[in-house]
């Protein structure tokens, strides 16, 4: 049996804190882990600008919802979760992607959660374990599923590399060059070219 893991920002759906920074017209929150590594401090600052323009997590939920999968994102999902059994492994947060989630048609997501009061108010955030894309790739060959994943960024190439194959989709040129191990591919039809290579059925039919 196969699993194939995708990563979703980047992949399925926009980067959600920049596309909500755009949304909002709040340039704080464009602030990435490329400005600043340690992401327990980007996390706080983050949660700090949300709490100071009296957004909680109704309004935050009400701007995602303004968002949209990338274009193509929902048929290759669907094409995916009839030849494979898909599981999104994220670093975002079940409440950002919920609105999303919906327009995907609820694919399975293994993701971060975040700690919201009675009055809507994100107070925390309770990360799911310590390097999770990996650590769910690792769990899913201890029960002798094969892997096949695909993400964008470095957050993904462990995951890429715990896989039995990893493909790289939308990624940049400095992750490319620097992982040249995995396929790249940049549109959906060529991703699912890479998915059917690196299974091992016949998925012609
Ligand atoms: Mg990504």
């Amino acid at each position: 049996m196969e699993i194939a893991c995708l990563d979703l920002e980047g992949v399925l759906i926009p980067e959600i804190w920049i596309a909500f920074a755009e949304k909002t017209g709040i340039e704080a929150l464009k602030r990435t882990t490329r400005d600043e590594p340690d992401y327990d401090v980007l996390m706080r600052y983050r949660l700090d600008i949300l709490e100071k323009n009296g957004l909680g997590l109704n309004e935050i939920q009400e701007v995602i919802a303004t968002l949209s999968p990338l274009d193509g994102a929902k048929d290759f999902v669907d094409w995916l979760r009839e030849r494979f059994q898909v599981v999104i492994l994220s670093d975002t947060f079940y409440e950002f992607a919920q609105p999303l989630m919906r327009q995907l048609g609820f694919p399975t997501l293994l993701c971060h959660r975040l700690e919201v009061d009675s009055h809507g108010r994100v107070t925390d955030y309770k990360l799911r374990q310590a390097n999770p894309k990996r650590q769910a790739v690792v769990g899913f060959k201890s029960m002798y599923y094969r892997t096949i994943a695909a993400g964008d960024s470095y957050n993904d190439t462990t995951m890429l590399a715990e896989a039995d194959a990893g493909i790289l989709f939308h990624a940049p040129q400095n992750v490319i060059d620097e992982f040249p191990q995995f396929p790249a591919v940049q549109d959906f039809e060529s991703l699912k070219k890479e998915f059917i290579k690196a299974s091992n059925r016949d998925l012609s039919l």
